[in-house]
């Protein structure tokens, strides 16, 4: 019996970033693994939690999202990008995209289905994959322009295709996909009526091109759940809020799952996630433009310390080339720093099923404040190649 449960949960594999993060308080080295923002969310978003947890909204939630939240992101979405999603019947508030992506899985996937996803993957996809029965398929994102081959991207679907799931701005290369590359997708989506979960967590931290909803190509809006997650926004991501917009019949199947996953998410976080959406535009540029100096500085400081990079177009981590330091691979590497030079960083190999696609490089994170930055590229400063 015990033998059978684990030999399920090995399928599930291990979170890596629980893992360095582990490790970097055992060595007490500065984390750049896990992306967390080392930094305070907004004051008015936290204002907010207390009101309402003063004023006793502390009760369940309704299943699918409190009313005021549904509203803030149905108009959210409209604004922004003329998508439009009603909010009683067609927004879904989970506990953090996570949940959202795990409710997809089950929702959609049968065993037999295959999922496409683009590798590097977040972790969670995967697990979640395996959780569902259904298959994995693979597209590389080629090293160093994380970009698909057109032929490997269309050869991934066939008629088992249930879904693709895509995720822009993209964790961990930082590629924000052009309108030609979603394109790509929605034709095969379109040809194999396969259905499209987007994963657009990070879709405010761009700073380079712009980010483009899958969502608003055409054909696409019936075939496609978009997710999304407060926590990268307001830099608060132990308040776990997330969601996920689709159509109706896809939201009622999303919603099938999130009763008895969850049922509903915090109370008093989402009225005060409804308060942040709709906040101040300041708020949200003043995020972009401290995200952009947060990137340059920990891009141009691992540069002149010898790694190979090119700054991400958005999200918050960048993928760095190793091998001018010269170790076996990527954990060895990454052990390195953690326990000698004192800084964690998340060896991408995690992140590939061929694992040996990614053994070159190491994810940093730079949701962290400048002086959490400095620290780090300072410690650096003593990495030396081996010989
Ligand atoms: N998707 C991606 C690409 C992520 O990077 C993360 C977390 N950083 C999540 C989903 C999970 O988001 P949440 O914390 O809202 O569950
Ligand atoms: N998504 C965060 C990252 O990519 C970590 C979230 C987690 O630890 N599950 O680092």
């Amino acid at each position: 019996m015990n033998d059978r449960a684990a030999a399920r949960i090995r399928g599930f594999g291990t979170s890596i970033f629980a893992e360095m993060t582990r490790l970097a308080n055992e060595y007490g080295a500065v984390n750049l693994a896990q992306g967390f923002p080392d930094f305070s969310g907004p004051d008015f978003v936290k204002e907010a939690a207390v009101e309402a947890i003063r004023a006793d909204r502390n009760q369940y939630a309704r299943m699918a999202g409190d009313p005021v939240l549904v509203q803030a992101i149905s108009h959210d979405y409209a604004d922004r990008f003329g998508l439009c999603f009603d909010p009683l019947t067609e927004i879904t508030v989970t506990a953090g995209a996570t949940e959202a992506i795990h409710c997809a899985f089950l929702a959609f996937c049968e065993p037999g289905d295959e999922v496409v996803m683009l590798e590097p993957y977040y972790d969670s996809y995967r697990a979640c994959c395996t959780m569902a029965g259904a298959t994995p398929r693979f597209v590389t994102l080629h090293a160093p322009e994380f970009r698909w081959d057109p032929a490997e991207l269309r050869s991934a679907f066939n008629p088992r295709t249930r879904m693709i799931l895509l995720n822009t701005p993209h964790n961990p290369s930082g590629r924000v996909f052009d309108r030609s590359e979603l394109e790509q997708i929605a034709a095969l989506c379109l040809e194999h009526d396969v259905l499209c979960v987007t994963d657009e967590v990070y879709e405010r931290l761009v700073f380079d091109g712009t980010h483009t909803p899958i969502a608003l190509l055409p054909g696409m809006a019936d075939r496609t759940v978009t997710i999304n997650s407060t926590g990268k926004t307001f830099s608060l991501t132990g308040w776990k809020i997330g969601y996920a917009a689709a159509p109706r019949p896809l939201s009622a199947a999303l919603q099938a799952v999130h009763q008895f996953v969850t049922f509903a998410v915090a109370t008093p976080f989402q009225h005060a996630m409804a308060r942040a959406i709709a906040g101040p535009a300041e708020y949200f540029s003043s995020l972009t433009a401290e995200y952009r100096a947060r990137r340059d500085l920990l891009v141009e400081g691992l540069a002149a310390r010898g790694f190979g990079l090119a700054p991400p177009a958005g999200a918050y981590f960048v993928l760095a080339d190793v091998r001018p330091f010269g170790f076996a691979n990527d954990v060895e590497f990454c052990r390195h720093l953690v326990e000698t030079v004192g800084v964690a960083a998340v060896p991408a190999s995690a992140f590939y099923e061929n694992r040996a696609a990614g053994a070159f490089l190491a994810r940093f994170a730079f949701c962290k404040r400048p002086e959490t930055i400095q620290a780090a590229l300072e410690r650096l400063g003593s990495l030396r190649a081996r010989t």
